[in-house]
């Protein structure tokens, strides 16, 4: 488990031959957050960082790896102590998924759905014997995955109808497709979004299940662009029978129970593009530092410095929204969906635009193969697209200020 006991200090990074002192005292850089911090970076640098290309090269994160995280309880990060957990907070977890990205996205990202996402609703609506089952089982070294998108529908996913459920008996029945799953091959169970009720209900006829990856499950892993390493598949259940107790909550209200768990998944995903973010920032940082040109080093020409002017401050205002809407969802705020699309949108937006930058900072080197740019560069796209595209949390985003918004009295 993640050990609590690192010394404070500020934070610095080092880049090369260079330590990159950031020592700036956020509100909430609690001596908690920082311990997770130190513990989560120990480790991710150590054991995760020196296998990021080849885990890309590969889409597949080693065996050895896996389990080594997954001790550490770096999976089941938000599972509470009393099921055996490491019981983080959101921003705590959102550091140690910062850290985790930071080393490597793919591995990152097992852990936002694993330690995140899957939690949450287990925790919310699981019944006694069910969070007994599955949250101690993650703290064990399992591993969870998030089914909600079908390949007819994701932003659309009160249309979703291709995964469908019905009683037999004192049993479900859970059958169909999903796409795009991250942590599949990797998963021992699967939270799945399923149509209990007609297509025409829409929201209402939506229900969710934990479905244990059994012979009834099959995994066809997808090679996708950035991200890869994080066993993101198209996932076939094939008349999977699920005993009553694994339904979380009500029949029919799984749609909203979605939308709740989408509020800590935005915050955990744009956690992780705050890693790459910084991993992109440090690459440029350092080779300005070390290049020449023209008798000077790129980082005392004016050109460059504004390119790395502008990247810091999309580094430090995304890594403001990240926390900030941590928190927000942590104390349970009304405004913590905005403030989750909000962070969403701002990592997305501007770590692409900071991504970018570093890769004109590096010049051709960047964009070959032999640099770390190039596969940071794949992996930020991502952000404008899963857990809801850029358009969707705009959606998010305005519908809270219209029904926040009322005529001057
Ligand atoms: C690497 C990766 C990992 C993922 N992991 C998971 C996972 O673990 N679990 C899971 O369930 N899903 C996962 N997804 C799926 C992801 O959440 C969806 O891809 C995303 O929600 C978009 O859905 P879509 O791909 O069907 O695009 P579409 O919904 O078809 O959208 C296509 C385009 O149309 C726009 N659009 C669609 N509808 C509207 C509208 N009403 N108004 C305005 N614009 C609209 C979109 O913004 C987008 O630009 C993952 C995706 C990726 C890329």
């Amino acid at each position: 488990m993640i050990p609590f006991s690192f010394p404070l200090h500020a934070r610095s990074h080092v880049v090369g031959d260079w330590v990159l002192e950031q020592g700036f005292s956020f509100p909430w850089e609690t001596e908690q957050v920082r311990a997770v911090r130190e513990s989560v970076r120990e480790f991710a640098e150590k054991s995760v960082a020196p296998l990021a290309r080849r885990i890309d090269e590969e889409n597949e994160i080693p065996g050895d790896l896996l389990r080594e995280a997954a001790k550490m309880g770096l999976f089941a990060l938000r599972v509470p102590e009393e099921y055996g957990g490491p019981g983080l907070s959101l921003l705590e977890a959102a550091v140690a998924i910062e850290e985790l990205s930071r080393a490597s996205s793919g591995v990152g990202l097992v852990a936002v759905v694993s330690g995140s996402m899957v939690v949450y609703p287990i925790v919310k609506w699981g019944s006694s014997e069910t969070k007994d089952r599955f949250l101690s089982r993650l703290s064990e070294g399992g591993i969870g995955a998030f089914a909600l998108t079908e390949p007819c529908c994701g932003t659309d996913a009160a249309g979703l109808r291709m995964t469908r459920a019905w009683r037999e008996g004192d049993e479900w029945v859970v059958s169909g497709q999903k796409m795009f799953i991250t942590n599949s091959v990797y998963a021992d169970f699967f939270v799945v979004a399923a149509r209990t009720g007609s297509p025409e209900e829409r929201h209402k006829g939506i229900t969710l299940f934990l479905v244990e990856k059994s012979g009834c499950v099959d995994v066809s892993k997808l090679e996708m662009m950035g991200y890869r390493g994080s066993g993101t598949s198209i996932v076939y259940f094939n008349d999977c029978r699920v005993p009553e107790e694994y339904v979380l909550g009500e029949p029919g209200t799984g749609f909203k129970k979605v939308v709740m768990t989408l509020n800590e998944g935005r915050v955990s995903t744009s956690a992780s593009a705050l890693g790459v973010m910084q991993a992109a920032y440090e690459e440029a940082v350092k080779h300005s530092m070390e290049r020449e040109s023209m008798g000077r080093r790129l980082i005392e020409h004016q050109m460059v410095q504004h390119l790395l002017g502008e990247m810091a401050r999309r580094l430090e205002t995304a890594r403001l929204s990240v926390y900030t809407a941590a928190v927000k969802v942590d104390r349970g705020d009304d405004d913590m969906a905005y403030w989750a699309s909000i962070a969403k949108l701002h990592t997305a937006v501007e770590g692409v635009e900071l991504v970018r930058m570093a890769m004109q900072v590096l010049g051709g080197i960047g964009y070959s193969k032999e640099s770390t740019v190039e596969r940071l560069y794949r992996d930020i796209k991502m952000v404008e697209i899963g857990d809801g595209t850029n358009e969707v949390q705009r959606m998010v985003i305005s519908k809270f200020l219209a029904g926040k918004a009322r005529p001057r009295e």
